[in-house]
């Protein structure tokens, strides 16, 4: 039996157009993760498939993970593991609040039981003695990292780019949360092309959030160049400059963003084109990792899509 799968057939490659682009002799390119499913959306299947098929190895029935109360890859689990009949856990970061966000409404209509912890003991049950530990109870349960951030998650990811005609890329773009969706990239683009890394998350340097250890060949770290001056301020921080840039972007071609990921992944591809940080006649690719339904937390009527 396969895992039953989001649709990867709707994926599609969107020419992005900017003078900037225009100016600088660059051709870009929207590769639209985002399309194959509302909720699995983006990278977050590619991160899963290969714990989907563990659990069926190993004959689990209950999938648990970690996230915050806005987090894509919880949502992501929650509709995969419905759909492929498991019941699945997310434990959540943070006491119950008094209104549930709308990406954990979501998960529960999905069947997932949500279980909320302290900060502290959320951080303490996400590492890998703790998690062990709970597997032990519940022999039934196959424990997922956080963000699907594992070698799973890494090989599932390895297969971002090879359902789409990639070849022809010079440069290969995507947001770094984890940085497992990069760390697959790296491992499967030509080595002629060169992999950018935007970072979300403030503070990262050298090759953070990349775990290198998920590299299957060191050499390939020449290949990747990381960028960390777009992260806005911090995860998940709508920044006014980058939600006016998200509807702009809306506006003049039709692609949609979220304000945690792709948003900052669009607005630094531009920056670097801008910038004269491409040379002339790269064509470059740019993942649009999914990650939409977290604007369901911003205040209504900030974007115009
Ligand atoms: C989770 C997520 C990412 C980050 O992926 P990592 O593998 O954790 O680096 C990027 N974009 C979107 C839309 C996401 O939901």
């Amino acid at each position: 039996m396969v895992n039953l799968t989001p649709d990867l057939n709707n994926i599609s490659l969107d020419p992005w157009d900017l003078n900037t682009f225009r100016e600088n002799e660059l051709q870009a390119t929207v590769c639209r993760l985002d399309k194959i499913h509302p909720e699995i959306s983006g990278n977050k299947w590619f991160k899963l498939k290969y714990y989907l098929e563990r659990a069926r190895k190993e004959n689990k029935q209950k999938l648990i993970s970690f996230g915050g109360a806005y987090s894509n890859h919880l949502i992501a689990l929650a509709a995969a593991a419905d759909m492929n009949g498991y019941s699945s856990t997310g434990m959540i970061r943070g006491e119950e609040p008094i209104r549930l966000s709308h990406t954990l409404l979501a998960a529960k209509n999905y069947g997932m039981e949500l279980r909320f912890l302290s900060r502290m003991a959320y951080n303490r049950k996400k590492n890998s003695v703790q998690s062990v530990e709970e597997e032990a109870t519940d022999p039934d349960a196959l424990l997922i990292p956080e963000g699907g951030a594992g070698a799973e998650g890494v090989r599932g990811a390895e297969e971002i780019l090879s359902g789409i005609p990639a070849g022809g890329y010079t440069h290969i773009c995507c947001a770094a949360g984890t940085g497992t969706m990069l760390a697959g990239l790296i491992n499967s683009a030509g080595p002629d092309q060169k992999i950018i890394g935007v970072s979300v998350l403030k503070g990262t340097r050298d090759f953070e959030p990349l775990n290198r250890a998920w590299i299957k060949n060191q050499a390939y770290l020449q290949r990747v160049e990381m960028i960390h001056e777009y992260h806005f301020g911090g995860y998940a921080k709508p920044a006014k400059s980058l939600i006016d840039f998200m509807n702009r972007t809306y506006q003049e071609s039709g692609i949609p963003t979220d304000f945690v990921y792709t948003g900052k992944l669009l607005f630094a591809i531009a920056g670097m084109a801008a910038s004269h940080a491409f040379p002339a006649g790269s064509r470059i690719l740019v993942l649009h990792s999914g990650g939409l339904q977290g604007n369901l937390s911003l205040p209504p009527g900030l974007l115009q899509f």
